[in-house]
């Protein structure tokens, strides 16, 4: 578990049990022994009792649910002790992750304190209305981000007559003419909300959209003109909120504390120009500790926790209001990386490595060494020599490379043969090693594509926690990085938390001696909805998790396997019935085993794209299973 720094990144959600497996803490602090979940056991119910194909996406709603109290009783703890006199209010950010049992799950689990979401697309908005329609409070907010044309307004107007808290968040100046000619069109009063273009800029990746060039929002001179304008159309009482986001993992309390106290002030500007404000949105931003520093230096950490993100916010608002006997607003926050990284885990499994050169592979080659041309057989005496006498680097190594060159040179010009030249590889890889010259680190493939489960990770280098699920109370023996399945130089990972080029990984055991199995962890933000289907490997299979009392402290609530071939071959517009179809009449043209050659065609349409194992035996690795 120090190692992989467990403690440092998993707590309080994940750590390592008595069996050397990771253990899911779904309650966090507040779980008890007898209700951690052996991540093992789950894989072993997904794959032999559901049948599920790996790569495997395992959520954990308790742990989305305890994200959700957590940040409510962070802000409800900060507001109770800086006796602030309004509430806090949440959002949560579709786009973070749209999955249907995601959105509702975070819909129930916070309609006791008006929780709601913020969209930025039509679909979304579509999604949001249907989901606080079923299970939210009635209290709760749907806030509306985005570029917006007419129709985006006109749904968002429409939801308001169905019962919905929905806010027009203004992106651009032009989108108030919209706002004003569909709310007069459909006769219904809007609320209103802007998001304001601060001055404070976040430096890091996430910053871009932050400060006066930002991509976003109104800036001094058009929020100015809102207000004039609202006023002249007589609508100055729409506008409710004042909405800004500085960017996603901000990574001090400092610069939180700074764009907050900015925006507060607008906030109050814009109660003394006469609007009817009674919300600030302080947008994302609470940021997660990847690689488990809390230092607020890179992306992939922030130097403060809940608590502090809550006491900093609380704080600025009350301070600037105060200072302008403004009344304490709702604090909202759209929080999405901070609510939902933690609830699931991507399970992958390595299906071989790098193999090593084995001795008695140079033994059977040593006829084809000593049959080398007489100058190469003298190089290669010279330099087994050198290596047995420790002689290396004045002599081994440079031997070696001789050897090499000269049989390559040999081989283009016919005089070598390929088994000859094979055999000169395998030795001279053989004595690099043993004369420490080689690098040791070896590549792990991996049953996964990085496009499709972690695209961050090529997309802007975002790291996460990657580590061995089981065998953690053995030591690693080797350095590996991950090659994974797609035809892509890109696809593999060898940069890891802690600023580390290989990851300590175990060896794997021989074949049918059982999968060697990973997981990412902290990737429940973003990366379903980023994902590509690059050499078209579609998404994993998904199941649900929930403690529960029965022998192994967890019960599957659903289970859903990955797109099949079938399924990602129509997202590209071909037809797999049509083309089974044309196949199977190929088949029968052609003659032969029409029975088997059908049912192998069946079966590859249906089946994942992902490597299987041949059920048979258990241990073959065929693509085309
Ligand atoms: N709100 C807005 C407007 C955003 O652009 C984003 C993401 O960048 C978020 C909320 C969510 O941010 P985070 O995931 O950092 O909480």
């Amino acid at each position: 578990a120090k190692l992989y720094k467990i403690d440092a990144w998993g707590t309080p959600y994940f750590s390592v049990n008595s069996s050397g497996n990771i253990s899911v803490r779904p309650f966090g602090t507040g779980s008890l022994p007898h209700q951690e979940i052996d991540l093992m056991k789950v894989l072993g119910k997904a794959k032999d009792d559901l049948n599920l194909q790996l790569p495997l996406l395992v959520r954990f709603p308790d742990i989305l649910k305890n994200r959700l109290h957590s940040l409510q009783s962070a802000f409800d703890l900060a507001i109770q002790s800086n006796a602030y006199d309004s509430h806090y209010q949440g959002v949560y950010p579709v786009k973070c992750n749209q999955d249907r049992y995601v959105v509702e799950d975070i819909v129930e689990f916070g309609s006791s304190f008006r929780f709601g979401l913020e969209v930025g697309s039509k679909p979304e908005l579509l999604l949001a209305m249907s989901c606080l329609s079923r299970g939210g409070n009635p209290g709760a907010f749907l806030v509306c981000n985005g570029y917006k044309d007419e129709e985006y307004v006109s749904l968002a107007l429409t939801a308001r007559t169905l019962g919905l808290s929905t806010v027009i968040v203004l992106e651009q100046e032009e989108e108030l003419d919209t706002v004003i000619e569909a709310s007069r069109r459909l006769g219904i009063r809007p609320v209103i909300g802007f998001r304001a273009r601060l001055r404070t800029k976040h430096s890091g990746h996430f910053g871009s959209t932050s400060g006066e060039k930002g991509k976003f929002g109104l800036n001094t001179g058009q929020i100015i003109s809102l207000v004039e304008k609202l006023k002249a159309y007589g609508m100055l009482d729409c506008l409710h909120l004042l909405h800004f986001h500085i960017g996603s993992q901000i990574p001090t309390t400092a610069l939180l504390a700074d764009g907050v106290g900015e925006a507060a002030m607008i906030y109050c500007e814009l109660v003394r120009l006469g609007a009817s404000m009674g919300v600030i949105d302080i947008g994302g931003g609470l940021g997660i500790d990847y690689d488990g520093s809390k230092s607020g230096g890179s992306d992939m950490s922030v130097e403060y926790g809940l608590k502090e993100y809550a006491s900093t916010v609380v704080r600025a608002v009350r301070y600037a209001c105060n200072r302008k006997k403004v009344q304490h607003p709702i604090i909202c926050s759209e929080s999405g990386r901070a609510l939902v990284s933690h609830h699931s885990i991507l399970v992958f499994e390595a299906v071989s490595s790098t193999a090593s050169s084995e001795t008695a592979q140079i033994c059977s080659n040593l006829a084809n060494l000593e049959a080398l041309p007489d100058d190469l057989r003298s190089d290669y005496r010279n330099m087994v020599a050198a290596v047995v006498g420790g002689d290396y680097d004045s002599c081994g190594l440079i031997y070696a490379d001789q050897l090499k060159k000269r049989c390559v040179e040999q081989f283009k010009d016919g005089a070598v043969g390929l088994e000859h030249l094979a055999a000169v590889d395998e030795l001279c890889d053989l004595a690099s090693r043993e004369m420490g010259a080689s690098d040791p680190t070896r590549a792990y493939n991996v049953n996964l594509s990085v496009f499709t489960s972690m695209p961050d990770y090529w997309a802007i280098g975002q790291l996460f926690p990657v580590i061995p699920i089981h065998r953690l109370n053995e030591k690693p023996t080797v350095k590996g990085v991950l090659s994974d399945l797609t035809c892509d130089s890109d696809g593999k990972l060898n940069k890891f938390i802690g600023g580390k080029e290989s990851l300590p990984l175990h060896e794997m055991g021989p074949k049918g001696s059982g999968g060697y199995y990973l997981g990412m962890f902290l990737g429940g933000a973003y990366q379903e909805a980023l994902g590509g289907m690059h050499n078209l490997f579609g998404g994993p299979s998904v199941i649900r998790v929930s403690q529960s009392d029965g022998p192994h402290c967890f019960a599957v609530t659903s289970a859903a396997a990955g797109a099949s071939s079938a399924d990602v071959l129509r997202t590209m517009q071909y037809e797999p019935e049509l083309m089974y179809d044309a196949l199977r009449g190929r088949v029968e043209e052609y003659g032969g085993d029409s029975y088997a050659a059908c049912r192998q065609l069946a079966t590859a349409f249906n089946n994942m794209p992902y490597l299987i194992s041949i059920i048979d035996d258990g241990v073959e690795w065929d693509l085309n299973g």
